[in-house]
């Protein structure tokens, strides 16, 4: 009935756990749809991990993750005067660490409560949020008259890895240094292995924490399995119509109904394995279904992807199997590429 996420759960603990043993003050990212596995779930993982925070991606979702997990609750949006950020529950008000990426909001926020925790996000050549250099070391004469502040740290967020990382970071900590701010904590996304222990050394003084989400909970891709149902077959003679669109068969074959649709996040446009012009050409030259308007899907049945008979409907999609093949029956599982961090599956089952 279902698309379902299976979680070969031994070996994805045990993937877990090797992260966040190789890489000492990990905050684990929950955020968005929680990779795939949902918040609530990455959050009792990380409580199950024993890291003392995690982070969210915005301040919506911290009611998913706050009843879960028990130490605090990193918020990687910036905070700003209005919304979410300023409704914040009592209750979790206290564990919440905030995100100030301008000055103005630095002076605001302190100004609605003294003593708030907080990172200073660094502009970083991400350009998407963050404080100039002047602005952090204008931001420490402001924490320098505000003794209650709590300043967590400061955060870095880079872009994914283009070659290294070093020389950029490298220039960004000399600036928090040079800042003479009251904090020994960076955060930081998307450094590997190699260049966090370089930083380890080179700043000995600083401890640097990472923030990951897609290498821990999506590093071990076999541990991962993610199918549909069969729920329905049909036979199919060259030129009957199905659909929506009433569109007809070009060949005799089958026409199957398996779970999985828009609402689940299933694209027309599936990864192809080989979408070359040349390859392309090839199948029209040969007058293979693409070349009717058949669309690659991203279910496969015994290890090929097979064509979409029409555009995903909103829970279900429609295959279009040509003779030849084995059919496969109601029922049976069959395998799914999926975007993780764009599915919403119907279950997620960890064995
Ligand atoms: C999403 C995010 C991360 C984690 O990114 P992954 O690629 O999933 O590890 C880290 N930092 C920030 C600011 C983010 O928004």
């Amino acid at each position: 009935m279902s698309l379902t996420l299976t979680v070969d759960g031994d070996r994805w603990r045990a993937h877990l756990r090797s992260v966040a043993d190789a890489n000492p003050g990990l905050a684990p990212v929950a955020k968005g749809n929680g990779y795939g596995f949902t918040l609530g779930r990455l959050a009792r993982k990380s409580q199950w991990l024993g890291v003392d925070t995690i982070a969210v991606g915005t301040y919506d979702e911290l009611p998913h993750v706050a009843s879960r997990f028990d130490g605090d609750l990193l918020v990687l949006t910036p905070w700003r005067p209005f919304g979410a950020a300023v409704e914040l529950e009592p209750g979790v008000a206290g564990r919440v660490i905030h995100t100030v990426s301008r000055s103005s909001d630095l002076d605001d926020l302190l100004g609605r409560q003294p003593d708030a925790r907080f990172v200073l996000e660094r502009m970083t050549s991400m350009l998407r949020h963050g404080l100039s250099a002047r602005e952090l070391w204008s931001a420490a004469g402001t924490l320098a008259a505000r003794p209650h502040a709590r300043l967590e740290g400061i955060a870095l967020h880079l872009p994914l890895a283009q070659g290294s990382h070093l020389s950029e970071v490298s220039r960004l900590l000399n600036d928090v240094v040079a800042a003479e701010l009251s904090t020994r904590t960076i955060w930081v996304s998307h450094l590997t292995s190699d260049e966090l222990a370089t930083l380890r050394t080179s700043y000995a003084d600083y401890s640097i924490r990472p923030r990951i989400g897609t290498d821990l909970w999506l590093g071990d891709r076999a541990a991962l399995r993610v199918t549909a149902t069969v729920l329905d077959v049909h036979p199919l003679e060259r030129g009957d119509a199905f659909g929506y669109r009433g569109r007809t068969a070009p060949k005799s074959g089958h026409l199957l109904v398996v779970s999985g649709g828009t609402s689940h996040g299933v694209g027309l446009e599936a990864p192809m394995g080989d979408s070359s012009i040349k390859a392309r050409a090839a199948t029209l030259a040969r007058g293979g279904l693409d070349a009717v308007g058949f669309v690659r899907s991203p279910f496969s049945i015994d290890g090929k992807q097979r064509l979409f008979a029409e555009p995903p409907h909103m829970q279900v999609s429609m295959l279009f199997l040509p003779d030849g093949p084995r059919v496969p029956e109601v029922g049976e599982q069959l395998d799914v590429r999926v975007r993780y961090t764009a599915t919403a599956f119907d279950r997620v089952v960890v064995t």
